[in-house]
């Protein structure tokens, strides 16, 4: 039976991207860890099977696809029990090359749009700073022209790919030698994520994105995707730790029988499933809510604020049934549950997504 929202064409995307995640991420994704990033060839090799360029327009060389596309992409690498890779894949798709889709000049699309498309060169936002993370109109870091360049002096924080990015779409006040020094987290081990310091870094002016003073609209435009792609990441990572869970507690047996038999564990584990397909369908009607034109700021906001929420109490629940084993480092239950833990943080915390709910509170209860 075909889905309401999504078409043949994203099953079919889907059916590669799960094929892709099953075969070369699962696997191996457990030594990224180790290492803190995710290795180049395979960013080329999804780069080469198209999966960077789905909502690229024709024209640029893409598949021109819409946010149902990204919701796809979010979904199949949030399925792969690794968040530290799903991050890297996502900050590239659909938080930092957007940008240059977007705003790029001609020449500016020419020089780095091939590289972004096909994995060779991977890209990076950076607008949170030291003294600013939610609150973005707040950025101190500033460019001022000088002759042809423009002389930038600030510092960013936790910025994704910040150390093996090639492409960095930095947000400045405007009236790269820079290589970032990692930052050690909890989870999402294998997401490189940098604090980049510009010391009088000159930019050649033909670099500048977009127009000059525009700029926060342009990243605030962006962030509509960026939180609907973090939302169906994580009600990915949630139905797939629900999976693991409910194969260990069927296996595990206790008091003479499995977990499963225990009513208490069962219907924990069912309430869970029902609040995660809820919100997914939430995910799913937003994603198609955007592709149909429809401002969806509130549908957004909500489902980022659920989301990364829900996840975190999914986890919680995931960790608590597998008992000891949950706890022990390098079980995928155990790295899910440190990935989950800035879902309500990062890109938007719970308490701004609700902000922006409540602003618009009126309006969603009208229909
Ligand atoms: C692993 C990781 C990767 C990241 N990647 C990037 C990236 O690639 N590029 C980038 O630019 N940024 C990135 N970020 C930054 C991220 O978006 C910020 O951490 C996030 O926006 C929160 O900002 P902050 O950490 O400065 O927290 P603060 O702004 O200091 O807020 C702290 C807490 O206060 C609460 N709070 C804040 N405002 C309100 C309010 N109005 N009402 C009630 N409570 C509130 C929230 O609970 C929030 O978590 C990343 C962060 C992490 C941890």
């Amino acid at each position: 039976m075909q889905h309401p929202i999504f078409t043949e064409d994203h099953d079919l995307i889907r059916r590669q991207l799960r094929r892709f995640v099953d075969e070369e991420v699962r696997p191996h994704g457990p030594k990224w860890e180790e290492a803190g990033f995710v290795p180049r060839a395979v960013l080329r090799q999804m780069g080469g099977l198209g999966f960077f360029s789905l909502r690229v327009p024709e024209a640029l060389g893409g598949a021109g696809l819409d946010a149902r596309a990204s919701v796809v992409l979010a979904e199949e690498v949030g399925r792969s029990t690794h968040g530290g890779f799903a991050i890297t894949v996502l900050v590239h798709t659909d938080m930092a090359s957007p940008h240059l889709v977007r705003f790029g000049t001609k020449r500016q699309l020419e020089k780095y749009l091939p590289g972004v498309l096909a994995g060779e060169t991977i890209t990076a936002v950076g607008v949170t700073e030291p003294a600013a993370g939610s609150d973005v109109a707040g950025i101190r870091t500033r460019a001022v022209r000088d002759g042809g360049d423009y002389v930038l002096n600030g510092t960013k924080m936790f910025i994704t790919n910040g150390v093996h990015g090639d492409l960095y779409f930095i947000a400045a006040r405007s009236d790269p030698e820079a290589k970032g020094s990692r930052a050690d987290k909890t989870g999402w081990r294998s997401s490189d994520t940098a604090e980049l310091i510009f010391e009088d870094c000159r930019v050649p002016a033909e670099n500048v994105l977009g127009e000059p003073n525009r700029g926060f609209y342009s990243i605030m435009a962006n962030f509509q995707t960026e939180r609907l792609v973090i939302g169906a990441m994580a009600m990915a990572e949630a139905r797939e730790a629900l999976r693991l869970t409910f194969e260990h507690v069927s296996a595990r047996t206790a008091f003479g029988k499995p977990l499963w038999d225990k009513q208490a564990i069962r219907q924990r584990l069912s309430r869970r499933l029902a609040e995660v397909e809820a919100a997914r369908q939430l995910v799913h009607h937003t994603a198609w809510l955007d592709a149909q034109g429809t401002d969806c700021v509130a549908q957004v906001s909500m489902v980022k604020a659920l989301a990364g929420d829900l996840v975190n109490q999914v986890l919680y629940d995931c960790v608590q049934f597998h008992g000891g084993m949950g706890f022990v480092r390098e079980t995928a239950i155990e790295r899910m549950a440190r990935d989950a833990r800035v879902q309500s943080i990062g890109g938007g915390a719970s308490e701004v997504m609700l902000e922006e709910v409540a602003k618009r509170f009126g309006a969603a209860l009208a229909d």
